[in-house]
């Protein structure tokens, strides 16, 4: 039986990063659905011209369109045994469509909380910092640069974003919180929920994802 999983954690817990290595480590394709509606976003097709201008009103896409984008694109031999959401479900609606979905395709949907506080995201966040030129993320203290707050790659002054200061990174907290907690609800009551410490190390927190993926494969599918 094949799997799919959901990873949910605010920005900057450290999800795509997980998503990243998971797809690496199992070989599944992972599945952004901010990626492929800038993708189709560009396209010249009926769905394209509907994309571009619910974004450009401001609105969010359908949970309908979203539906149709996820069945499409799942619906390749790449994705037979198994694909990482990293950005849906966002709402309880497109979490029972997840279920509908992974009913259909024989899949077993297993969702991986990265929970973080209030106070290490602040720690965290504060210390993150970009290359101003090719745009790779560092962080001070869990991914320094070689040289000291410079690019590795492109040598030049590493810069931070002016709303990872400490009073904007907690509205962002309070806000995620208030808006996640009815899917958390959700995914609470059903037996594949996992929530792990974000506050470990990025090689930790896998490890523990890695286990609990191999271990609910394990378990349905005797045969391996
Ligand atoms: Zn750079």
């Amino acid at each position: 039986m094949g799997a799919i999983i959901v990873l949910m954690g605010m920005p900057g817990a450290g999800k795509g990063t997980q998503a990243r290595l998971l797809a690496e480590r199992f070989g599944w394709p992972k599945i952004s659905t901010g990626d492929i509606l800038r993708e189709i976003a560009e396209t010249e097709t009926e769905l394209g011209r509907i994309v571009r201008e619910t974004q450009k009103a401001g609105q969010l896409v359908s949970d309908e369109i979203l539906a149709e984008i996820l069945r499409e694109r799942t619906a390749q031999g790449d994705y037979q045994r198994g694909y990482i959401l990293d950005g849906y479900p966002r709402t309880v609606a497109q979490a029972a469509f997840l279920e509908e979905l992974a009913r259909a395709q024989g899949k077993r949907v297993i969702v991986i909380n990265i929970a973080v506080s209030r106070r290490s995201l602040v720690e965290r966040l504060t210390q993150r910092c970009a290359c101003p030129q090719c745009g790779e993320i560092y962080n001070l203290r869990f991914k320094p640069p070689r040289q000291d707050e410079r690019c590795d790659r492109c040598q030049v002054p590493l810069v931070r974003r002016a709303d990872d200061v400490p009073e904007a990174i907690e509205k962002r907290y309070d806000v995620y919180q208030e808006k996640t907690a009815p899917l958390l609800e959700y995914y609470r009551g059903r037996t594949a929920f996992f929530e792990v410490d974000g506050e470990r190390s990025i090689e930790e927190i896998f490890q523990q994802i890695e286990a609990i993926v191999r271990a609910e494969m394990a378990a349905n599918d005797p045969q391996g």
